[in-house]
């Protein structure tokens, strides 16, 4: 018996070219074979006799080779392949093109099986291109008679050699079901042979169904278990328990200009309860653009600094930390915190807000180490080089939704060299579909800011068609001599950074030199350096330009309250969820502000799909349809989790995930080390080395 883990590369029956052909499909052992599922199903299941072959329909029929020969056509560019077929109904002409070979495989006075459409030419009805088989005395048919597994698009092997390979070794292996039975049979699963055969060869469409949510079911349940597991180990890590110090938040609160939301006190009031816990605080801040998660971190840090320690605020970009920097520096005036920053080169240093001083990097690692800086704010510089807290107790990262499980640990570890685990807590305005909150974001709490402050504009959102384009720029320069400024973003260009760059810095020119001829514009792209970014960006800021051409990297939380219209070419291209963050990048201000969605695209599902942000009232509604449209991979760039595909399309699935979290909570409360699970225990540690959620 060969084991599921048997290397492809070690199976002599299978020949060198396919060898390497699955190679570079990704299919190194039996497993991924087994676990290469069919993308769809041919249903041959229509048996006939040959004289109620009927035109138009698809149909199986199976009789005897009264002839078979190659013919060329006249023009002598194709083979065609011509048979008669016998069986005691009739005889019907099958016709294959181009597939010269055959007469090799179906030899006149052999039983044959075909499945194909019925076609019609010179007078006659004939098989087009039909599926073969010869049957010989086999009980069981693989191409032919029944639903015939189609695999996806692959690198030169047919669904002919997969279905008959997987035949051939589905009898040869030992299947470990490594699911214990308890959970097999509380949710009616299949065992896993059947589970595989059926998604191989079904019978019914209920067959595969079933086998697919079997395997569906495994993944899933490896990624809840593998997650949970992780959480509860991150538990029992020491944290710093800061006792809520309630009069001083109320004062603090009091002391804004403006009232916080609800939301935003039920926000600030889960996250101080998690940080009065020894255990460490894994917490997400959920909220869209403009719906105040700063000042709901700042509350967090200020009361962090309270109790004498220190805070990392990480921001994905330098233009984001300097940002945050000065608005904390601004909103925490006052309240005797010290705020650091520390960028690539630089570093600088606030105490009491409006004494901003320019510093070096130095002087900002060594106020870090000392504890005399109570917040420092930066990029992911904060974690990877080697900058040394003195007591750090909270850990705020922003706009980073990409990371779980994994980075977790990362996150915080390498600064405080001690045994403690500081608090963490991540902001994002990218919402994340609930089935994907209770799986690759499993180990997070999450607090909502499903309310926005009071007295903000709705930003008026339109498609434009192209016969719109001269009207728009018209607009476009009337704010601009009204004041305002204005976003131009480029399409994305999904293949090639170059090829976006390129395209964007011709839009910039284009519109310098013809319809904004003498405005301001300035052109930002990802192959612009940090540094003059930044420069671009503080331009922009402080009015200098009007109009920004940008490629996607504008994208997160830039605050410009003076910019009015956010205009974007080639929307249909965009995500719903990245076009919704686009369009928070105005309507920050006290200004009327619009989104101009521009497209080419006529098709009737891109308009649909756009109407969606028209008309989307929240962004979680977008990212729900985001999910069914695109799928979670495309989305949260998963592509290289290392899930596999049936994984992937099942975290849409929200009644799958449902399951086979409580399975995996169970377990988990039963038998966290899997001691009586040898099998699942193993494989669980497989899972472990293949996946890698960012
Ligand atoms: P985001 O959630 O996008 O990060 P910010 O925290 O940047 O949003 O807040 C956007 C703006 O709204 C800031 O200028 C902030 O001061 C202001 N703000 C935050 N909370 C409120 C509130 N409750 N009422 C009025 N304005 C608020
Ligand atoms: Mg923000």
């Amino acid at each position: 018996m060969l084991k599921l883990e048997t290397p492809i590369d070690q199976i002599p029956r299978i020949q060198l070219t396919y060898r390497k052909k699955l190679q570079k499909l990704g299919i190194k052992t039996l497993k991924d074979l087994f676990y290469h599922i069919p993308s769809r199903y041919y249903d041959f299941s229509n048996i006939v006799p040959i004289n109620k072959a009927l035109l138009g329909e698809i149909v199986t029929v199976q009789g005897t080779i009264l002839e078979i020969e190659n013919t060329r056509t006249w023009k002598k560019r194709m083979v065609l392949t011509e048979a008669i077929v016998e069986d005691e109904s009739g005889t019907i002409k099958a016709i294959w093109f181009n597939q010269p070979y055959l007469i090799r495989n179906i030899r006149k006075g052999t039983r044959v099986s075909l499945s194909g459409k019925v076609d019609f030419a010179y007078d006659n009805t004939f098989l087009s291109n039909p599926a073969y088989e010869v049957m010989g005395n086999k009980k069981e048919l693989t191409h032919t008679a029944g639903l015939v597994a189609v695999y996806p698009e692959t690198a030169g092997v047919s669904s002919r050699w997969f279905r008959y390979i997987i035949k051939a070794f589905f009898s040869l292996v030992a299947f470990k079901d490594f699911l214990p039975e308890t959970i097999q049979t509380t949710y009616k699963l299949l065992p896993l042979p059947a589970a595989i055969k059926n998604v191989h060869f079904p019978r019914s469409s209920e067959d595969y169904e079933n086998a697919r949510n079997r395997l569906s079911f495994e993944e899933l349940f490896l990624l809840q278990f593998f997650i949970l597991r992780e959480r509860l180990h991150l538990k029992k890590e020491p944290s710093i328990a800061i006792p809520t110090d309630i009069p001083l938040i109320k004062k603090f609160v009091t002391s804004l200009s403006f009232t916080l939301t609800n939301a935003q006190r039920l926000a600030i009031w889960e996250i101080l309860r998690d940080m009065a816990k020894q255990e460490p605080m894994n917490r997400l801040l959920e909220g869209d653009v403009g719906s105040g998660k700063t000042i709901v971190a700042t509350i967090a840090a200020l009361h962090a600094k309270h109790a004498r320690y220190q805070t990392a605020f990480m921001a994905p970009t330098e233009i984001l930390a300097e940002q945050h920097f000065n608005e904390l520096s601004k909103i925490l005036a006052g309240e005797g915190v010290t705020i650091g920053l520390l960028t690539g080169s630089t570093g600088k240093i606030s105490y009491q807000g409006s004494a901003t001083k320019k510093q070096k990097r130095k002087d900002v690692l060594e106020g870090t180490a000392n504890g005399e800086i109570d917040i420092l704010i930066g990029t992911h510089a904060l974690i990877q080089k080697k900058v040394t807290f003195k007591n750090v107790a909270l850990v705020i990262v922003d706009e980073q939704h990409r990371f779980g499980v994994d980075q977790r640990a990362r996150l915080s570890r390498p600064q405080t060299k001690k045994s403690v685990l500081p608090h963490l807590l991540s902001m994002t305005a990218t919402p994340i579909p609930r089935t994907l909150a209770l799986t690759i974001y499993g180990d997070l709490d999450i607090s909502l800011l499903n309310e926005m402050p009071k007295g903000r504009k709705e930003i008026i959102t339109r498609i434009v068609p192209p016969a719109k384009r001269k009207d728009t720029y018209q607009f476009i320069a009337k704010e601009i001599k009204a004041g305002r400024q204005i976003f131009i973003i480029c399409p994305l260009i999904e293949e090639s950074e170059k090829l976006e760059v390129t395209a964007a810095a011709k839009e910039y020119e284009r519109l310098s030199h013809t319809i904004f001829q003498g405005y301001r514009l300035g052109l930002l792209h990802g192959r612009i350096k940090p540094k003059e970014k930044e420069r671009i960006m503080r331009d922009f800021k402080e009015k200098n330009i009007d109009i920004l051409v940008s490629t996607s990297v504008v994208e997160v939380g830039i605050d410009i309250p003076n910019a009015t219209v956010m205009l974007i070419e080639g929307a249909e291209r965009f995500g719903l969820s990245q076009l919704y963050q686009f369009r928070g990048r105005v309507g920050r201000g006290e200004y009327q502000s619009y989104c101009l969605l521009f497209t080419d695209s006529a098709s009737r599902q891109t308009h649909a799909r756009l109407k969606a942000l028209v008309e989307a009232k929240n962004g979680f509604e977008l990212a729900e349809r985001d999910l069914k449209i695109r799928g979670p991979g495309e989305i949260y760039g998963t592509r290289q989790s290392g899930l596999p595909d049936i994984a992937m399309k099942s975290l849409g699935n929200l009644n799958l995930v449902k399951q086979t979290r409580e399975a995996a909570g169970k377990l988990l409360e039963k038998d966290p080390e899997l001691t009586s699970y040898p099998l699942l225990q193993e494989k669980l540690n497989q899972f472990k080395k293949t996946i890698h959620l960012e």
